[in-house]
């Protein structure tokens, strides 16, 4: 029924060169995504506007489905493209496609015409009534409500000339490529596929890095937080993701430090290492799924003992999310199902039974201290020992 999509995307604040660098980011999303689904497309650019086409069979699902996953896109229009003639051959076009489109005519309708070529002998008005006209007159059935249009018909008089009534709704934010990189701590959990998700959708390019503690935590569980970076790579596009050996760490961490402080050195730690990889690969900022009191590890004081180590940006898109909302939101992304898999993590296995809720800065670096000395080594064979897979290509 429909060969081509007209994609629609949010123009607020883009602007001259931005918005030449956002379209073409966006066309190389589209493109991308496509080049997954059944079907040859081509990708073309009218003034604002973004077309998609399929080239003979394709799959007309599937290319839905992976448009809706492409930041950038505000609205996906199934749309009948077709020659620009005369008004006799637009009529005709209009009727078949409402024809094709609505077996059941039994709807209200409005025409909303735009003229981009204005050498077309008539105008937008005249153009509405014309068309209003024949469909009623063909479709009896039909009637119509300027108001609350049940099919808001859009006609648009362009290059060639463009039909469409139906608007599938996209993610929104901004195409993959278009905001530098950042490096996401990916667990096997809930909120941090979330939170990588929610950055990616403001047009930044994802990394992440997983701290392993074989044989404590399971290959499942490293399977797992694999098949999360794939998840999320359906919208962010190929993730570069570092695993890290982390026992001997965690081990050196649990004989040399007080209990109630082990979660918090070992975020540290963990900091201190994906920025170490953050850094080598031009990443602007680290990403955690960390909201405010959910845990001990994460009350204020926690954060901010956890962000000491940082010299760079650390984003928590959650910081304020109930865990019900992040939740809404993994099952929106797909994420859910996975997360909740009941397979060990590396902090679970580690954790005292009473965690400090207010770290006291100086008290943790004097912990840290008693680890001079045999840390530099572990922390070295961590970094060296570290396997790179690149997951969603
Ligand atoms: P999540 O659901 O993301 O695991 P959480 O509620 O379990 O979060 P914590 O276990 O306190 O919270 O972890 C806080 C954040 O630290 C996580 O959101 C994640 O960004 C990071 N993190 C925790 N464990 C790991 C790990 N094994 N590998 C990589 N990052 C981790
Ligand atoms: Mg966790």
């Amino acid at each position: 029924m429909f060969r081509a999509f007209l994609i629609k995307y949010g123009e607020i604040g883009i602007k001259g060169k931005n918005r030449y660098l956002f379209e073409e980011a966006l066309v190389r999303q589209i493109k991308l995504a496509l080049g997954k689904v059944e079907g040859d497309f081509v990708i073309s650019t009218e003034r604002g506007r973004i077309y998609a086409e399929a080239k003979g069979r394709f799959d007309y699902d599937g290319a839905v489905e992976a448009l809706r996953r492409v930041f950038g896109i505000v609205a996906i229009c199934p749309m009948w493209q077709v020659d620009l003639t005369d008004m006799d051959q637009m009529k005709k076009d209009v009727l078949a496609y409402i024809d094709s489109v609505y077996p059941d005519k039994n709807k209200s309708f409005k025409v909303f015409t735009k003229r981009a070529d204005k050498n077309f002998p008539l105008n937008s008005q005249e153009i509405n009534i014309a068309l209003g006209d024949v469909i009623l007159d063909t479709y009896p059935e039909m009637h119509v409500d300027v108001h609350n249009p049940e099919i808001a018909l859009n006609v648009e008089l362009r290059n060639r000339l463009n039909i469409y009534s139906e608007s599938i709704p996209g993610p929104g934010g901004m195409p993959v490529g278009t905001a530098g990189k950042a490096m996401l701590l990916l667990s096997g959990g809930i909120d941090s596929p979330v939170a990588g998700f929610m950055v990616s959708k403001r047009g930044v390019t994802i990394e992440a890095v997983y701290f392993h503690a074989p044989p404590y935590t399971s290959e499942r569980a490293k399977q797992k937080v694999i098949d999360l970076a794939g998840i999320i790579s359906r919208y962010s596009g190929p993730i570069k993701l570092f695993v890290v050996n982390f026992t001997d760490i965690q081990l050196a961490i649990y004989d040399t430090c007080p209990h109630d402080e082990l979660t918090i050195i070992m975020r540290r730690y963990m900091m201190r290492i994906a920025e170490y990889f953050a850094k080598k690969d031009d990443c602007l900022g680290l990403i955690t799924g960390e909201s405010i009191g959910q845990v001990a590890s994460q009350t204020m004081k926690s954060l901010a003992a956890t962000d000491a180590v940082c010299t760079m940006p650390v984003y928590r898109p959650l910081i304020a999310f109930d865990k019900q909302d992040i939740i809404d939101v993994s099952e929106r992304i797909d994420t859910y199902e996975t997360s909740i898999l009941p397979y060990e993590d590396c902090c679970t296995i580690f954790v005292a039974k009473h965690p400090v809720t207010k770290p006291n800065i100086g008290a943790i670096r004097r912990s840290e201290h008693r680890l001079e000395g045999t840390i530099e080594e572990l922390m070295e064979t961590a970094l060296s020992t570290t396997e790179i897979i690149t997951v969603g290509e």
